[in-house]
């Protein structure tokens, strides 16, 4: 009795839902935000001439991926993930970014059954030792690691920065972390399609939050409406900037708001051209 008892808490726990999204990335830094912004004006200039960057959006790129899946012990309520669970999350985001041209390439898998590392806290001394030793490839290459992380957040990730010296500790620290139950079939309903890595991941290509800095701030991207308030669940017509100079509804769908992982389903051009734009600048091995 006892132990049903037990078994039916800890099945309660790992099938407990959040309300509402949370990531840990509402603040980029300043320097990316201006590098954004000098983006924005160069698309703009650009339109409608013949160095437009229609080329941008329609170019393709392969991405080296690394998953690493770090928990306490090896069941599903303890931060464990099988191989089924990555191969479905892998094909989750290449769904997600096939709009855009990158094609992630699944290079390694690792499991690692650590504690202190499963349930590090971002900026801790317990997160840059799990990376010193779990992080492969270079700064072109993605690293993605699926555990608890114990901070109420569905994920966070590094943004791209200037000049990131190899093996140094912001070498070490670039990747995204996901909740474990954030993975397809995962028990952090409505957030349990894959979406959360997809949003994240979004952030490592350099995207902001499309409520970014509300109506007057924005994401510096030309076609993703003004929105002034990160969205809750799916609600259609949603409209928190209205007026003349902010045409358009609140991009509800996009995978950078934070609406039920269900109602996301889009990058747009713009934030394809700014993938690109970021990628040639922080990224690309240069060489
Ligand atoms: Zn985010």
């Amino acid at each position: 009795m006892k132990f049903q008892l037990a078994l039916a808490t800890t099945l309660l726990l790992a099938t407990e839902g959040l309300s509402r999204r949370t990531c840990g990335n509402n603040n980029p830094p300043v320097e990316l935000i201006e590098q954004a912004i000098l983006f924005e004006g160069m698309t703009k200039l650009k339109a409608g001439s013949d160095q437009a960057d229609d080329d941008l959006a329609a170019r393709a790129k392969y991405v080296p991926l690394h998953i690493h899946n770090v928990y306490v012990s090896q069941t599903r309520d303890q931060g464990y993930i099988t191989e089924q669970d990555v191969q479905n999350q892998f094909k989750v985001l290449n769904d997600n970014f096939a709009s855009t041209g990158i094609v992630f390439d699944l290079v390694s898998v690792s499991y690692t059954e650590n504690k202190t590392w499963a349930n590090a806290g971002s900026g801790s001394a317990a997160e840059l030792a799990m990376k010193k030793s779990l992080r492969r490839g270079g700064y072109d290459e993605l690293n993605i690691y699926i555990r608890p992380l114990r901070s109420g957040l569905l994920g966070y990730c590094t943004f791209p920065q200037a000049n990131v010296a190899p093996n140094s500790d912001k070498f070490f620290l670039d990747g995204c972390d996901v909740l474990f139950s954030s993975v397809p079939g995962g028990s952090t309903v409505p957030f349990n399609e894959g979406k959360t890595a997809t949003h994240e991941v979004g952030h490592w290509f350099g995207l902001f939050h499309t409520f970014q800095g509300g109506c007057t701030g924005g994401d510096f991207v030309d076609d993703t409406p003004a929105q002034g308030s990160a969205t809750s669940g799916c609600p259609a017509g949603k409209d928190t900037c209205r007026g003349d100079q902010y045409p358009g509804v609140d991009p509800i769908h996009n995978y950078m708001d934070y609406s039920d992982d269900p109602c996301m389903t889009e990058f747009t051009t713009g934030q394809t051209t700014r993938i690109y734009q970021m990628w040639d600048q922080y990224r690309a091995p240069k060489w």
